[in-house]
């Protein structure tokens, strides 16, 4: 293998050098990078996971740019698989067609289109739908569904190759993958090839107030570069002649935006939500590294705090499991060291991670039909925004004595006493 990362001097949005580390999760494996078997004697690539404020346009960020080729492989990370997000793209799906109207023939491309769940809710409205995936097995899905997809990473050349075999776009569509993006400013002129004067780009990412205020320091891993606010996201906008003309805050993921952006100079009407947002991320010390000081302050203790948890109950001999191997969980695992001594195994819904082996941690992911049958004393929820589907589909695991833990923002348990 050549070298799998490289370490960024400037901000990805701006190019400024003044840029201060405020989190540091030491060296950590890829999130989602599950292991077969016969892999947990190879030696598993670290990177340091270190989280950056950019002192010029606010923009957090990581620094250490893992190859995407190595990082986006194997990904396994199948949409389809939650019932929340599969409304939350319905729903999302439904806003967009009914705000913009969009004439029929029109053409609506998803990058990062994963296996063409969100873009299938657009299915039977006459539109014309292109995926740009750049993982192989995600891209045959979707392919096999019926979704058109170019198996590529999302780049000017794409966006140029679009315009000319398709014609240009009338929304562009991505959700969480804009953070996944090294070359941001890339990106953005390819987003101006592929799209109409008046076309639009749509876009969905975690939000760093969420981050901040709810404790979020697990949706830190080596694919999100970028931990947006709506002032970054401006500048960002700016400097290529396109500007943020509505913004929404949505729940999905521990608290996400939902971004329109169009050219300057195009008519959709700019509402008052982008400038309310900046104020309000002024006025909370979204821009102020002290702002990010103490909230990896926070951080540490809530390693503390959950150990001192989980050490407990194993000291009263009770068999902890965990639930959900999400990125997000690994990143916590590996931060606090929690491995099998301390979890036994993992389980989760998804096919393709059961029989795997955690990163970094390496325990094992089994179905999670596992936790009726085996019935651990706790489920430590990883994947803690999925809590309220979680709980709500175990009932059967809860009544024969069950019980979850929540890590964060404070770790606590569900149910809270029998
Ligand atoms: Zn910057």
């Amino acid at each position: 293998m050549g070298q799998l990362a490289t370490r960024r001097e400037e901000c990805r949005i701006c190019g400024s050098r003044r840029l201060s580390r405020f989190l540091d999760l030491g060296l950590s494996p890829l999130a989602n990078r599950f292991l077969q078997q016969d892999q947990l004697d190879d030696e598993e690539p670290r990177f340091p996971l270190d989280v950056f404020l950019c002192a010029d346009c606010s923009l957090v960020q990581l620094l250490e740019i893992v190859d995407p080729a190595f990082l986006f492989r194997d990904y396994i990370y199948v949409s389809g698989t939650s019932d929340t997000m599969r409304a939350h793209f319905s729903s999302f799906a439904d806003e967009v067609t009914r705000r913009f109207a969009f004439q029929s023939d029109q053409l609506v491309v998803e990058v990062a289109s994963n296996d063409g769940t969100f873009l299938s809710n657009f299915e039977g409205r006459g539109l014309r739908l292109l995926g740009v995936e750049p993982a192989v097995n995600i891209a045959e899905i979707a392919t096999e569904r019926g979704i058109e997809t170019i198996n590529e990473f999302f780049s000017e050349d794409v966006g140029e190759r679009i315009r000319t075999e398709y014609g240009p776009a009338a929304c562009i569509l991505a959700t969480n993958v804009f953070a996944h993006l090294d070359d941001m400013n890339g990106f953005v002129r390819g987003l101006l090839e592929a799209l109409d004067h008046e076309g639009i780009f749509i876009f969905e990412n975690s939000y760093v107030r969420d981050m901040l205020d709810h404790l979020e320091f697990d949706s830190v891993y080596h694919e999100h570069l970028s931990y947006f606010s709506v002032t970054a996201l401006s500048a960002l906008f700016a400097r290529h002649g396109m500007e943020i003309f509505d913004v929404q805050h949505q729940p999905v993921h521990g608290g996400s935006l939902r971004v329109f952006v169009k050219r300057q100079g195009a008519s959709h009407t700019v509402t008052d939500a982008p400038a309310r947002f900046c104020a309000e991320e002024r006025d909370s010390g979204l821009c102020d590294f002290e702002t990010y000081e103490a909230f990896a302050t926070r951080v540490y203790e809530l390693r503390s705090s959950l150990m001192n948890l989980l050490n407990s109950l194993r000291g009263e001999g009770k068999r902890i499991v965990a639930y959900g191997s999400s990125a997000k969980g690994n990143t916590l695992l590996n931060f606090m060291e929690i491995g099998p001594d301390v979890v036994t195994y993992l389980v989760d819904k998804s096919p393709l991670k059961q029989g795997t082996f955690s990163p970094g941690m390496h325990l094992p992911v089994l179905p999670v039909e596992r936790l009726v049958e085996d019935r651990p004393d706790y489920a430590l929820i990883l994947a803690w925004n999925f809590t309220d589907e979680i709980v709500s589909q175990q009932q059967d695991y809860i009544e024969a004595g069950g019980r979850f833990i929540v890590p964060l923002p404070t770790p606590h348990i569900i149910p809270e006493s029998r």
